[in-house]
């Protein structure tokens, strides 16, 4: 559903997208492995066109993204994204926050909006939290609602960019069990993330980058007991 072919990417001199192939399936969840600034967030960014690109191609459903304009924004609703900062609307409640989208792109009445949205809360369990405010939530529970707002949107595919580095380590968990749940229901699925237990549970395919190149795909059992590359290994002996 996510095809990405010869794709490159300069920031100034630096080369950090070098021919990526990329092909996701439907249903498929990959998780993209790899050290500090070697690509990560810019490959995944790029699916959505917060980042440009220099030459290759990215197509989701089949449809290139158009660069900008009414078309882009339409599409970009396809595409749901849930990043390592919230990034909630703070001066909206919990509810607000996941209907604003629908009502406005999807064109549904206030009325359909919130009953979908009280729903998706339902389904990331912070639905009793919808009157608040996001300040009033802990991490944890205003990454959900993250989640949730993308969600709302129908989504065909989630990027997902290290959704729990920034949270407390007892938060982490029930971020994980959100995405875990979401995998198991069939949502696509690309994910930055160092969060090897996610990896072995949840991913179909483990994508190793390394400056700007996929250096190894492999299934995460494969991967995880034997990289085939050294640059793999050297990462593994790091963070295992
Ligand atoms: P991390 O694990 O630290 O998040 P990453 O794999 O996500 O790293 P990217 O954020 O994609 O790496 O960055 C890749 C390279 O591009 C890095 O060298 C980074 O410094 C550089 N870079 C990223 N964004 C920009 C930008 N807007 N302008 C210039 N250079 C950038
Ligand atoms: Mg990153």
């Amino acid at each position: 559903i996510v095809t990405m072919e010869h794709v490159q990417k300069h920031f100034g001199d630096l080369h950090v997208l070098r021919d990526i192939n990329l092909e996701v399936a439907k249903g498929e969840v990959v998780v993209v492995l790899g050290p500090s600034g070697s690509g990560k967030s810019t490959l995944i960014r790029t699916i959505n066109r917060l980042e440009t690109i220099d030459s290759g191609t990215i197509t989701v459903d089949g449809k290139e993204l158009p660069s900008e304009g009414k078309e882009l924004a339409r599409l970009r609703a396809e595409v749901g994204m849930v990043f390592q900062s919230f990034n909630l609307f703070s001066h909206k409640s919990i509810l607000e926050n996941v209907t604003l989208g629908p009502t406005k792109v999807r064109k549904l009445s206030k009325a359909e909006a919130e009953k979908e949205g009280m729903q998706i809360l339902e389904r990331v369990g912070v639905a009793n939290q919808a009157q608040k405010y996001p300040a009033q939530l802990s991490g944890g529970q205003q990454q959900r609602v993250a989640i949730a707002r993308a969600l709302a949107m129908k989504p065909k595919v989630m990027l997902f960019d290290e959704p729990t580095s920034a949270l407390d380590p007892e938060m982490v968990q029930e971020v994980l069990d959100v995405m875990v749940g979401l995998a198991r229901q069939g949502m696509t699925m690309l994910v930055v993330t160092h969060e090897m237990g996610f990896a072995r549970k949840a991913a179909n395919r483990v994508v190793f980058m390394d400056e700007g190149q996929i250096i190894e795909e492999a299934e995460p059992q494969a991967f995880f007991t034997s990289p085939t590359s050294d640059r793999a290994r050297d990462f593994l002996s790091k963070i295992l």
